[in-house]
C-alpha cells in the first residue's frame, strides 16, 4: 500500500515525485514506456532556466530523477496496465503486479505521433524532430520539412520560419485540417511553401547520422522524388497516454484528461499533471503541475486523516 502512485518519469512525474518525497509521502514512481518522457527524445535544451550553456534533454531528465531520488522517491520500471478507481485504495495493475494506493498521480504525457519509418526513430534528435519550439533554433538558414497538415504543422512551420531559410509542409492530401486563420498565415508567409497529396518514403541518411534529405511519394502519381532537407519536423499530432483511464476518469473525446481547481480529476483522490492533461503542453507548465499536484495530496490525505 502506498500513499502515493506516480505514473509517469517526465517532468510532471519527477516533479511530482520531488515534492511528495519532500512532503514524506514517499512516492512510488512508475517509469512507463517511455521513461524520462518527450524530453528524452530531444538534443540540445537551451531555454530551460539556470543552465545559461544549455544542457541536453536526458541529462535535464536524469538530474531531475536524481534529485527525486535523494529525498526518498522510488522508482520502478515498466507500465500501469489497468486501473480500479472504484474504490479506495485505488488499484493499479503494473504488467500484471497489483499495487494499492490512496492517491494517484498520473503524469503519463502524450506521445508525438510518428509515421512509423525506421529512419525516423534512427534520426530523431539529429534531424529529426517533434517539437519546433524544443528544437527550431538549430536550423538556422536550412531547408525544413514539416509533416501535416493541422493547426500543429502550421503552428511549427510559421514558428520555424523565424530560423529556416525555407520550410515545406507536406500534407497527405490537398486541402489542410488546420483552422482558416492558421492556413491563412501560412498560405502568406514567403518562407513557406506547399507539396501536397504527398508523404514521405524515407528520412535520409541512417548512414551518415543526420538528415540530408528526403524520399517523398507522391500518393497521386505514386511518384517518388529526393529533396535535400536538413531538418524534418513530424507534426501529425500527439496521443495522450491514458488509455487505461477511459470510462474511469472525465477526459475530452481525444483522451485528454479533464481537470478542476488546478490538477484535481473527476475522482478525489486522482490528480493530473503534465501532457495528459487538457491544457498543458510546456515542460515549466508540466513542472508548475507536478508541484501542485504533489501538493493535493498532502491536503487530500489531511482531509482524509
Ligand atoms: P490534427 O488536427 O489531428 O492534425 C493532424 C494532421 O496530420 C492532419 O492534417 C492529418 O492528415 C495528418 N496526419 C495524421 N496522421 C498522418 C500520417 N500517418 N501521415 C501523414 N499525415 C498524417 O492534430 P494537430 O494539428 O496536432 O491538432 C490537434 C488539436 O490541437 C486540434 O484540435 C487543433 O486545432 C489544436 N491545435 C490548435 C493550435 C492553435 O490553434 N494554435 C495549435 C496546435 C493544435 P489528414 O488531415 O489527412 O487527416
Amino acid at each position: 500500500m502506498h500513499q502515493v502512485i506516480i505514473l509517469g518519469s517526465g517532468p510532471a512525474g519527477l516533479t511530482a515525485a520531488l515534492y511528495a518525497a519532500r512532503a514524506h509521502l514517499k512516492p512510488f514512481v512508475l517509469d512507463g514506456h517511455e521513461a524520462g518522457g518527450q524530453l528524452t527524445l530531444t538534443t540540445m535544451v537551451e531555454n530551460y532556466p539556470g543552465f545559461p550553456d544549455g544542457l541536453m534533454g536526458p541529462d535535464l531528465i536524469a538530474a531531475m530523477r536524481k534529485q527525486a531520488e535523494r529525498f526518498g522517491a522510488n522508482f520502478r520500471g515498466g507500465s500501469a496496465t489497468a486501473a480500479d478507481l472504484s474504490r479506495r485504495p485505488f488499484r493499479i495493475t503494473i504488467d500484471g503486479d497489483a499495487a494499492e494506493c490512496q492517491t494517484l498521480i498520473i503524469a503519463t504525457g502524450a506521445s508525438a505521433k510518428l509515421l512509423g519509418l525506421p529512419s525516423e526513430r534512427k534520426l530523431m534528435g539529429h534531424g529529426v524532430s517533434t517539437c519546433a519550439t524544443c528544437d527550431g533554433f538549430f536550423f538556422q538558414d536550412q531547408d525544413i520539412i514539416v509533416v501535416g497538415g493541422g493547426d500543429s504543422a502550421m503552428e511549427e512551420a510559421l514558428f520555424l520560419t523565424k530560423f529556416a531559410r525555407r520550410v515545406t509542409v507536406m500534407h497527405r492530401r490537398d486541402k489542410l485540417r488546420a483552422s482558416k486563420i492558421m492556413q491563412e498565415k501560412a498560405f502568406k508567409n514567403p518562407k513557406i511553401d506547399f507539396t501536397w497529396d504527398s508523404t514521405l518514403e524515407e528520412i535520409l541518411d541512417v548512414n551518415q547520422g543526420k538528415v540530408t534529405g528526403v524520399r517523398i511519394r507522391n500518393l497521386k502519381t505514386s511518384a517518388i522524388t529526393d529533396r535535400g532537407v536538413e531538418g524534418v519536423f513530424i507534426a501529425i499530432g500527439h496521443t495522450p497516454n491514458t488509455q487505461i483511464f477511459r470510462g474511469l476518469l472525465d477526459m475530452d473525446e481525444v483522451g485528454y484528461i479533464k481537470t478542476h481547481d488546478g490538477t484535481k480529476t473527476s475522482v478525489p483522490g486522482v490528480f493530473a499533471a503534465g501532457d495528459s492533461m487538457l491544457g498543458a503542453s510546456l515542460v515549466v507548465r508540466a513542472i508548475d503541475a507536478g508541484r501542485e499536484a504533489a501538493e493535493g495530496i498532502d491536503g487530500y490525505l489531511s482531509g482524509i486523516a
